[in-house]
């Protein structure tokens, strides 16, 4: 079985990809703590295109930025306080910088994106809740702040226990976003720190997964139980989606502990660790209290342009990658 589903990101690192018999005893050495699995399928599923979106003009005087497809991103980890939320704000206000279409979701009852952007999920009326439980238009709850953002509320606690008891309890997002999906480039899922109804519906919903993970507590069995939800997820309801790649956070290339906890990770997972690394900086806890991205709060600084980076990486690998799958079907 594939543990995370790799996928090539060319010149992305001077050692060559990951090849299937390179992987392998990493797969078997993580394999004992995988609870009560059957041996899957050796074949790792293929990536199947999306919809197109619909053609929509760009800025003025910006650059078009090829917009063949709406990528839908959930940001997952099921630990908390890794970054999933500071991610999911600062890399769709790149993505908006870069002359994209963003729409941000917040998944968390805890609201902690709709909060970064200076809104209190306390008094918030309508919700992401309403969206998912009570089929709510998402177009109704959509605020426009730096960019587009879906917000939470308190409500959303709930959520997880009304859905439960729904028929079709784990499509609800996937539904809900349908009516907006093709008025954007990028729609990100921040998702609280658990592997239930919300973070299934997020992986129901995405075209890939992102995993930030935080150097100083690096959990490779976290990733492995992440990686079984997904894996599931494939198997009954979205066979597309799969881990595109992982984000290392709160480096502190000072401590040897940071750079072993980027060692581990290459070295279990390859090319899918992306080469930009966030560093561990007061910034991103700062901007949030100002209501705003980092890249707003501290435009030029160091943390900004980290999450600008690692944009552009993220483009170019799909890039790369939607290359090659045109090229094998030419
Ligand atoms: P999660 O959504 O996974 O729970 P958050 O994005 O809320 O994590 O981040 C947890 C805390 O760590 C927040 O206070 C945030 O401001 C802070 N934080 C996030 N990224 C960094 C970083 N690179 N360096 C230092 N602090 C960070
Ligand atoms: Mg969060």
């Amino acid at each position: 079985m594939g543990l995370i589903r790799l996928r090539p990101r060319p010149g992305a690192s001077p050692s060559p990809p990951a090849r299937e018999h390179e992987r392998d005893p990493i797969v078997r050495s993580l394999e004992p703590v995988v609870l009560s699995e059957p041996a899957r399928d050796p074949e790792l599923p293929v990536v199947t295109p999306v919809q197109p979106a619909e053609s929509a003009q760009p800025n003025e005087g910006e650059a078009v930025p090829s917009r063949n497809a709406t990528r839908i991103i959930a940001f997952a980890n099921q630990k908390g306080g890794v970054a999933k939320t500071t991610t999911t704000l600062n890399l769709g206000v790149a993505f908006h910088e870069m002359g994209y279409r963003v729409l941000l979701v917040d998944l968390d009852p805890q609201g902690n994106l709709t909060m970064s952007q200076g809104l209190n999920p306390d008094v918030i009326e309508r919700s992401m809740f309403d969206v998912l439980v009570h089929k709510v238009p998402i177009s109704e709850v959509i605020e426009h702040r730096e960019v587009d953002l879906a917000v939470a509320s308190i409500d959303l606690a709930g959520a997880e226990l009304a859905l439960s008891s729904l028929i079709g309890r784990e499509r609800s997002l996937e539904k809900a976003l349908v009516e907006v999906r093709n008025a954007y480039d990028f729609v990100l899922l921040d998702t609280p720190p658990s592997l239930g109804l919300l973070t299934i519906n997020a992986f129901v919903a995405a075209t890939g997964v992102i995993v930030p993970v935080q150097c100083e507590y690096l959990s490779l069995r976290g990733l492995v139980q992440l990686e079984n939800t997904l894996a599931m997820v494939r198997e009954n309801l979205n066979p597309e989606v799969g881990v595109e790649g992982i984000v290392a956070t709160m480096f502190d290339g000072r401590t040897l502990h940071s750079r072993e906890a980027i060692e581990i990770l290459e070295e279990n997972f390859g090319d899918l660790v992306y080469r930009t690394r966030i560093r561990k900086t007061v910034r991103y806890a700062e901007a949030p209290v100002k209501g705003s991205s980092v890249l707003k709060y501290d435009p030029t600084g160091a943390a900004a342009e980290a999450y600008r980076e690692l944009a552009r990486e993220i483009v170019a690998a799909k890039e790369a990658e939607d290359g090659a799958q045109a090229r094998k079907h030419a």
